[in-house]
């Protein structure tokens, strides 16, 4: 059993390369912008309240990302590690987090910004399963609809210009200090790097598999 989380800038490639790790590691993803997501689509009480944040590029206040987390790590099944997409995004999250569990190790992803901008621009999503596609490299077979369930592909809200930029300032200014906190409290890194925009995501995530071997995890 295994827990690990996933860091990276927004459009990293964090929810791709998670959903393929998913299938090949004994564990569950933990998205947090999933979740989010899912909620405003619902229109749940919570997901009105977060809709606000999530569309401008804004972070969701802890508390209430807190108590999504909590809900849904206690859902995985005993025996099962977890792989956080999203979570945590500040050192209050970190710290909310090392009450609750222990982390293995932190995958990080590093991808240079005009990749990043590249990619989120040309980004769908399937509106009913999730899957990420690319109109530039991971295009789907049929023009907007899904390979894996035939559903309608659809833009991020927070998939725009203005609030791509937001969202990288949000990252570098409260998410990237806590790569620092995690090296210095010990736990391992296992770091992934992509410098072209037509690396296929399965590369990166071998690169990941091998060294999560290399530190007997998996
Ligand atoms: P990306 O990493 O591509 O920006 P995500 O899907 O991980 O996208 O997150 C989308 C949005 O959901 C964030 O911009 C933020 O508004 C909200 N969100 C997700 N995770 C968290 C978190 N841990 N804390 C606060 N807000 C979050
Ligand atoms: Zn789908």
């Amino acid at each position: 059993m295994v827990n690990l989380i996933i860091f990276g800038a927004p459009g990293s490639g964090k929810g791709t390369y998670a959903s393929r790790l998913l299938s090949r590691l004994n564990l569950e993803v933990v998205a947090t912008g999933d979740i989010f997501r899912g909620m405003i689509k619902e229109e749940t009480p919570l997901g009105l309240k977060v809709k606000e944040y999530v569309e401008n590029g804004l972070l969701v206040p802890d508390e209430i990302t807190l108590e999504v987390l909590k809900q849904y790590l206690a859902k995985i099944p005993k025996g099962k590690g977890f792989l956080l997409d999203g979570y945590p995004r500040t050192i209050e999250q970190a710290k909310a987090l090392d009450k609750i569990a222990k982390i293995d190790a932190v995958i990080h992803l590093i991808v240079s910004d005009w990749i990043i901008i590249e990619r989120l621009s040309s980004r769908r999503i399937c509106k009913n399963c999730g899957a990420i596609y690319n109109m530039l490299y991971l295009k789907p077979k049929r023009d907007m609809i899904c390979d894996k369930c035939g559903g309608p592909l659809y833009q991020r809200e927070d998939d725009v210009p203005e609030v791509i930029k937001r969202r990288i300032e949000v990252y570098e200014k409260q998410t990237q200090p806590l790569l620092e906190y995690y090296r210095e409290k010990g736990v391992p890194f296992v770091e992934a790097k992509c410098e072209k925009l037509e690396t296929p995501p399965e590369t990166v995530v071998e690169e990941i598999i091998k060294g999560l071997e290399k530190l007997k995890l998996v």
